[in-house]
């Protein structure tokens, strides 16, 4: 039996890493199990997603010593935020960071960039165990605890055991059923279809949800004349649209967007993601906890998924370190419990407010169509929800430094 030392996490993603990297800065010892080859954790395919994110997250992102690893051709900022509903030109909601002591209200980085220089931080750490190319096979908590048997191929199974077991294997997470941790599952029955695309005239760090009735188009700004494009509609329709060659599927996207960056052409493939969003019944079991997608599987509508994984990041090692500091053990169900009320209050509005925009913005008759042109107008003469959502981009927070009082 090997031991995993303090804390063994299943899932090599951007919140597992994240994780480890933050308690061993902390002064733990981590070990993180992933199914993927090293070579694929160190050179992650693009995915096409591009995140969004907020101005706590990229705090925790320099905490961690990842965002300096970026490329500044990976960074795109977001200075303003338009949404638009039907077929309007006008947009009835603007967002910007204006009077909130800010100058964006976030930025854009590609997925597999941040899935690269979380592999590379996290190699640097002596502290910090990688086993890739595993397969986890079982999970056994006891009051004593947590062990992890998995198979590492080829060869027999091995063991690893740990004081915490963390999940952070995505929204269908394995281990959160074998913690026998319940989740509810939402299907909208749509699909989003991710990808980049160049044009011709500047996007000036604005960007647009365009909530058409049979289908969404989000533009956000990338580095120099290009932007994110994400379509969201129903899966017959994205099935449609992926067997588009990719000139017509241009145009479809320029034609939506009225030509407001002027001409339109792909780079690169699109990828399509079936809408499924999950939310673990408990964030903590015996000797157990879920972060990132295993704990909360948003909706992109709103971007919130990793931004939230971060949260729930900071949230845990906070708890980790408070116990540490109060001489107890980190596997404790007291500290536990802790953990999942703080990332349970972060975590609970955003989630249900995501599925309710997006059921909202996912129908197409009149009433809802005239709920929204409301919605819209409401929001935009209600300064203080409007201040409120900019906030929540722009507001400080994220990850203590290690040294930082608990
Ligand atoms: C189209 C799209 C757009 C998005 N846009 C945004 C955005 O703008 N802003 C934002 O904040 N978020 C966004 N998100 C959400 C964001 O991508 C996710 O929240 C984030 O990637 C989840 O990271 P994770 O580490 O929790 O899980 P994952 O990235 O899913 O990683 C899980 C890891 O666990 C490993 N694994 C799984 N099962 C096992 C097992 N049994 N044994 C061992 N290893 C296992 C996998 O190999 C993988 O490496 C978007 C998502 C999508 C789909």
């Amino acid at each position: 039996m090997q031991n995993g030392r303090d804390v063994l996490i299943v899932g090599a993603g951007p919140a597992g890493l994240a994780l480890a990297i933050a308690l061993v800065d902390a002064g733990f010892s981590a070990t993180v199990l992933d199914a993927q080859p090293r070579e694929a954790l160190a050179n992650p395919a693009e995915d096409g997603r591009d995140i969004a994110l907020t101005h706590a997250s990229v705090a925790t992102l320099r905490a961690l010593g990842l965002w300096r690893r970026l490329l500044p051709e990976e960074i795109g900022r977001i200075r303003e935020a338009r949404v638009i509903d039907g077929d309007r030109q006008d947009s009835p909601l603007r967002f910007d960071a204006q009077g909130h002591g800010a100058d964006a209200l976030g930025w854009i980085v590609p997925n597999h960039a941040l899935r690269r220089v979380s592999f590379e931080a996290a190699e640097e750490r002596a502290d910090l165990h990688l086993i890739d190319g595993a397969q986890a096979l079982r999970v056994l908590t006891s009051d004593a605890h947590a062990e992890l048997e998995y198979g590492a191929f080829p060869g027999a199974p091995d063991h690893l055991r740990a004081r915490l077991l963390v999940g952070a294997d995505s929204r269908f997470s394995w281990t959160r059923r074998q913690l026998g941790i319940a989740a509810d599952l939402h299907d909208f029955g749509r699909t989003m279809i991710v990808c980049r695309m160049r044009h011709d005239m500047p996007h000036d760090d604005v960007a647009y949800e365009c909530f058409g009735y049979e289908r969404t188009l989000a533009v956000l700004p990338a580095v120099g004349r290009s932007s994110s494009i994400v379509v969201t509609t129903d899966a017959a329709s994205a099935a449609r649209l992926m067997a588009l060659p990719d000139a017509a599927f241009a145009a479809m996207v320029e034609r939506q967007f009225r030509g407001r960056l002027g001409r339109m052409a792909l780079l690169g493939k699109r990828f399509p993601y079936p809408l499924v969003a999950t939310y673990a019944r408990r964030f903590a079991a015996l000797r157990g906890a879920l972060i990132g997608d295993a704990a909360v599987g948003m909706h992109p509508v709103t971007a919130h998924g990793y931004n939230l994984g971060l949260q729930s990041v900071a949230s845990l090692t906070h708890a980790l370190r408070a116990a540490r500091l109060a001489n107890q053990d980190i596997g404790d169900a007291g500290v536990l419990a802790g953990y999942e009320r703080t990332h349970r209050r972060d975590s609970a509005l955003v989630y249900h407010g995501t599925n309710a925009v997006a059921k909202l913005y996912a129908s197409t008759s009149a009433s809802q169509r005239f709920a929204r042109r409301l919605i819209l107008r409401g929001a935009e003469h209600l300064p203080p929800l409007k201040a409120a959502i900019t906030a929540r981009l722009v507001g400080r927070g994220g990850l203590e430094p290690p040294g930082a009082p608990v």
